[in-house]
This record gives C-alpha cells, structure tokens and sequence, in this order.
C-alpha cells in the first residue's frame, strides 16, 4: 500500500508511528464502549500511518472488525490478517462480487442496485455472503434513502437474508450538541427496529466517546486510534500517536524590510535569524501552513521552543523564525518536530485551516518511517 520511496540515506525526514499508543486509544474506546463490539476504521492507509501495521497492532489487541474504503484496502488487511472480519465503506464495486467473495470482503451495500448484485451473488452460491447495509439518516452520501426501507427489507426477506449489520453515519457527532445528531438517531432507531435482532452500528470515534446511546452492537472508531481529536470543543484525552521530524537544511540571517520565500507574502520586522526545514507541502506540509504578515501558520518545535513558519510553504521546503532562540543556534542536519508531543496532529491542523484526519492522511512519501511500541496496553 504504502509507496516505496527511496529512502535509505536517513538525511530526510523521519516518521516515527507509536504502534502501542494506538493499541492504548483502541483499548480505551473498547472500554469506553464495553456494551459494544469495538472496530477500527483503517481506510486511507491507517489514516496515513499505514493500514498493514496499524492493522496489526489493532488484531493483537482483540479488534476483529475492519472498516476500509476500497477494495485494494481490503485486500492489504486480509493479506495481512487471514481472520479479520472486514466491512468495505465504499460499497460494491459493480461486477466485484466474486473478488469479494474470494477475499472474504464484507461490502456495505449503499444502494439498491448494489444489493441486487449482492442478492445475486447470494443465490447464485446459495450462500447468505455476509454484508452490511447503510441507511442515510442525514449525510446525503452514501447509503439508502429511508423511503426505501420496505423494498430493501423486502429483498431480504424474499430470500430469507439477514444482513451482518444495519448501520448509518453522523453527520455532526464532533458537535455533540447538535441537534443532528439526535435527529439522526431517531431515524436510525426507527430503521433498525425494522430489521430485529440484526446487529447495528451508527458510532465514530466522536460518537463512541460522547454517546453511548449510540453505541448500538458495534462501534467504529478511526481518528481517535490515531491519536486525533475526534470531539470538537473539549480536551483530547487520546494518547498522540505520530512524530514527525524533519532536518534544518540551513541557518541563515535576514535583515529587516527584506521578503521571504515565494511571493514575498513575508516581509522581515526585525533582523531575523531563518531556519530552512526540509518539508514542504509534497511531504503533505500543507500550503495552507504558510505564514504572512496578516496571518500566522504553522509551526515546529526547535529546542524547547515553538516557532512560527514564515512565508509560503514550498514544494519542498519552508522557513522559521527562530530569531527568540537567540544565541541557541540550531545546526544543519539537526531534526525538528513539525507533528509530536509538542506540536500535536491538531494544533497544526488548526494552523493550516484544517482538521487533523486531514493532515494525518497527508503524511507520505519522503520520510523515513519507524514504528515502536511505546509500551504493551492496560
Ligand atoms: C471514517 C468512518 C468512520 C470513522 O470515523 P472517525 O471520525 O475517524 O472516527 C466510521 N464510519 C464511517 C462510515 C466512516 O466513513
């Protein structure tokens, strides 16, 4: 899954991916969520930090159920873990039956005509396939319309299927006092009390945390795992679970009134002293992360001190003012943390006008990456 990039030098950048404290987040959700089946949502490589360890990590600590997006990430979970049970968000893809019978991929079936295919399948193998059916409840994305309940529960009950699971999505749940949310729930309720005894699942990491109303038979968290903040407004109680270091190309002295970088949206206050790290919105530093004079952007951690970036992220770097160190003149080569336990997914995220989800599946490419075990779960 992941690209191979030609990293063997170690002068680049360096992820390093704490496989036990994504073990701790899905530990504490799963106690968080004890009335539950607790899954783990690892679409998007893990988001970003690799679907194939993540997964692992997550079967060792007892996660059984995997939630990817697309077929090819099914396949990267089950070639990994013969046993996991796998839901594939994005649904059926039309003529993929057979590829996910022989994977063992659960679709979620989000439309008539993709249970129709399923159907098909089913009785062409005389075998009820195991799938999941999504309702829409408010997302207008995926996933039946409610008025089409009956014919879908007619379907089922033409050929005596039980699906897996009933489920929906949030649309709100990082707002807990959204009143969607209890919209939502309502018509999940009702829909769910159309398919009895079906096990059923409407929670994400938000949801998981904040509502055990909601928590049904199986919860599904993702950016929690990974150590994001999953509930907007309060503390994040996850335990980080990325760093990303990358090295100072170059220390360099800048005069007042003089520009930086592209565009020269940057213009010197003060006689400054500029740090050049090697990360630029290639490596998923987003452009959004550029400093100007009218905005702040974003940061790093450069001994002991938070640092703004000054001027326009490029392809392939970007500038600091470390002018506040002072004479603690950081060296070429010496590695600075843009995403840790200093600079968190979230802080930096709000920096570049995002969200954390965002800036963790932007991680690719051009850094090394390292995974250790900070230390078995409770
Ligand atoms: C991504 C996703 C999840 C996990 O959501 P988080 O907010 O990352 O916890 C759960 N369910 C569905 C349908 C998803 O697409």
């Amino acid at each position: 899954m992941m690209p191979a990039p030609a990293i063997a030098t170690g002068y680049g950048g360096r992820l390093t991916v704490d496989l036990g404290a994504i073990i701790r987040n899905w530990q504490a959700l799963d106690k968080v969520s004890a009335g539950a089946l607790t899954g783990a949502a690892v679409k998007a490589d893990g988001y970003g930090v690799g679907i194939v360890a993540a997964s692992k990590a997550l079967f060792a600590a007892g996660a059984r159920f995997f939630f990817v997006a697309t077929p090819d990430e099914g396949l990267a979970v089950r070639a990994a873990l013969p046993e996991a049970y796998i839901f594939v968000l994005n649904g059926l893809h039309p003529g993929s039956a057979a590829l996910y019978v022989a994977e063992r991929l659960m679709p979620v079936l989000n439309s008539l005509p993709m249970l129709e295919e399923w159907m098909v399948a089913c009785l062409g193998r005389n075998e009820a396939l195991p799938a999941a059916l999504h309702f829409d409840t408010g997302m207008n994305r995926l996933g039946f319309r409610l008025n089409e309940t009956s014919v879908v529960k007619r379907m089922c009950d033409e050929v005596g299927y039980a699906p897996q699971m009933i489920m929906s999505h949030l649309a709100c749940a990082d707002q807990p006092q959204h009143e969607k949310n209890r919209t939502q729930l309502a018509l999940f309720s009702s829909v769910i009390s159309q398919f009895p005894g079906i096990p059923a699942s409407l929670a994400n990491s938000a949801a998981t945390m904040t509502s055990r109303d909601m928590h049904f038979q199986m919860v599904r968290p993702g950016i929690a795992l990974y150590g994001g903040r999953a509930v907007n407004g309060r503390r994040n109680p996850m335990v980080p679970a990325v760093r990303l270091e990358v090295p100072i190309l170059q220390v360099r002295e800048g005069k007042t009134g003089e520009s930086v970088g592209y565009g020269a949206t940057y213009t010197l206050a003060r006689d400054s002293r500029i740090a050049v790290i090697g990360i630029g919105y290639a490596d998923g530093f987003l452009r959004s992360l550029s400093g100007s004079n009218q905005h702040q952007g974003g940061k790093a951690y450069v001994r002991g001190r938070i640092v703004p970036v000054i001027g326009r992220v490029s392809m392939d770097m970007c500038e600091l003012d470390i002018t506040d160190l002072g004479n603690d003149i950081p060296l070429p080569g010496e590695m600075v943390e843009v995403l840790g336990e200093h600079v968190s997914v979230d802080d930096q995220a709000d920096a570049g006008n995002t969200i954390g989800y965002e800036m963790l599946t932007s991680l690719k490419g051009r850094y090394s990456r390292t995974y250790v075990d900070s230390g078995a779960g409770s």
